[in-house]
């Protein structure tokens, strides 16, 4: 077992710290106040390579791997957890998935502008009807010629209404159940395509939409994989997106850590800095402990998919439940921490508790990944297929 990361794993997380102690955390408040998407940060990171990670170098990654991906996603999460979304709307949700099921002319095509951010992407699974229980989408794309003519409604979308493309997922085939879910590659500017901006608690430089699907045109190449392979992309996307999320959570929660630790230090209450009673240190060192259990099982998580184990549901299930409970409670004690200064929009903690539920909900919620845990034990179904 090896716990060090390596010289240059450990410059791409300073580097990142850096970035965003400089570019994101000075306006990171300002965005989310006035829920202003900051693409123009968002293109510097690909510029830099941000997205790239797991990429193959032939369609303009840096194949430094997941591990790497994880640092920088987490770093850019302790400035903003809505800037962090952009690693799942350039790669994880969609080139990655773009890599690993589409044609070669669609790497060709779709691939370099996604985690160059030249184009923004998006992923679109979840419909009004279907959260959880993903297949229970009712959006239907029927053939039409050489190619398909899609319908329906997809909702909470982060990154749809700037999207140039989005992968999304509709049944071709209804009669064959979960076996005629198929996947799709489409561009957002046709006719046919609206989306609508929903209003949300928490994350809100990252917007959110629905999409309305009408008799949207797709060529036969907008389809990633064969007809029918729905179901085998969208979890396997679902596998890669919730690692990224784990690591935005870790880096949340070390934001709230962060943030307690400067206060516990600068205010004093009976003549002494609040760090120096017992019951503010209890919740420290929980914070401390856990965050760290979270950032071993994400980085555990991110290793696996490194040497190859890109099917590992259990442990990417570990990272993202540990992380999801962690990243909340870590808000929630920071409140504690700072009192009235926490609950202040003038701080940044009140920005972090709201941001930080979120990680119970996305990528499959608490309760889906204590359902594939608890399963996978009791031998119902087995996680890493
Ligand atoms: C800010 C934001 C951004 C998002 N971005 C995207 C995106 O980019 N792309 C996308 O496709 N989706 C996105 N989503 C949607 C997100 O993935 C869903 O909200 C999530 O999958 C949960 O679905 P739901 O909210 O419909 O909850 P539901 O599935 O309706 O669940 C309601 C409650 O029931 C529980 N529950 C459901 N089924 C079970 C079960 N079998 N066993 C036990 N408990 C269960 C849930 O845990 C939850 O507590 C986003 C959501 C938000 C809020």
């Amino acid at each position: 077992m090896e716990f060090e990361l390596s010289d240059e794993l450990q410059a791409m997380k300073s580097a990142a710290r850096t970035f965003t102690e400089k570019e994101i955390i000075p306006h990171a408040g300002a965005w989310d106040e006035e829920h202003v998407f900051p693409l123009d940060v968002i293109r510097k990171m690909g510029e830099l390579g941000y997205f790239g990670c797991p990429i193959a170098e032939q369609y303009g990654g840096t194949e430094v791997g997941y591990l790497a991906q994880c640092l920088l996603c987490e770093e850019v999460s302790r400035g903003s957890s809505s800037v962090r979304v952009a690693f799942n709307t350039q790669c994880m949700g969609t080139a990655l998935s773009i890599m690993l099921h589409g044609s070669e002319e669609q790497k060709q095509r779709w691939i370099p502008p996604l985690i160059s951010a030249e184009k923004i992407g998006c992923f679109a699974i979840t419909e009004p009807n279907a959260g959880s229980d993903v297949l229970a989408m009712r959006a239907t794309a029927r053939k039409d010629g050489d190619g398909y003519v899609l319908n329906g409604s997809k909702t909470w979308i982060s990154f749809a209404s700037k999207a140039d493309l989005a992968l999304t997922y509709a049944y071709t085939d209804r009669a064959k159940g979960s076996k005629g879910l198929s996947a799709f590659v489409i561009d957002m500017h046709v006719d046919g395509v609206t989306t609508s901006v929903l209003d949300k608690l928490g994350t809100r430089a990252s917007p959110t939409s629905e999409i309305a699907f009408d008799e949207v045109r797709l060529p036969a190449d907008a389809l990633l994989g064969p007809e029918g392979a729905g179901v085998k992309i969208v979890f396997s996307s679902l596998n890669q997106t919730r690692l990224s999320c784990a690591a935005g959570g870790v880096g949340l929660a070390q934001a709230c850590l962060d943030a307690a630790l400067q206060y516990c230090n600068e205010r004093e209450q009976f003549g002494q800095a609040v760090g120096k009673f017992q019951m503010n240190q209890t919740l420290i060192a929980e914070m401390a402990a856990e965050i760290e259990a979270a950032r071993l099982l994400t980085y555990r998580a991110a290793w696996q998919k490194d040497q190859g184990q890109l099917g590992n549901v259990l442990e990417t299930c570990y990272a993202k439940y540990i992380t999801g409970l962690t990243v909340t409670r870590c808000a929630e004690r920071a409140m504690r921490i700072l009192g009235a200064y926490g609950y202040s929009t003038e701080y940044p903690v009140a920005r972090y508790y709201r941001d930080a539920i979120l990680y119970q909900i996305v990528e499959g919620t608490t309760n889906i990944q204590q359902m594939i845990i608890a399963q996978d034990q009791l031998g119902y179904r087995k996680a890493n297929r």
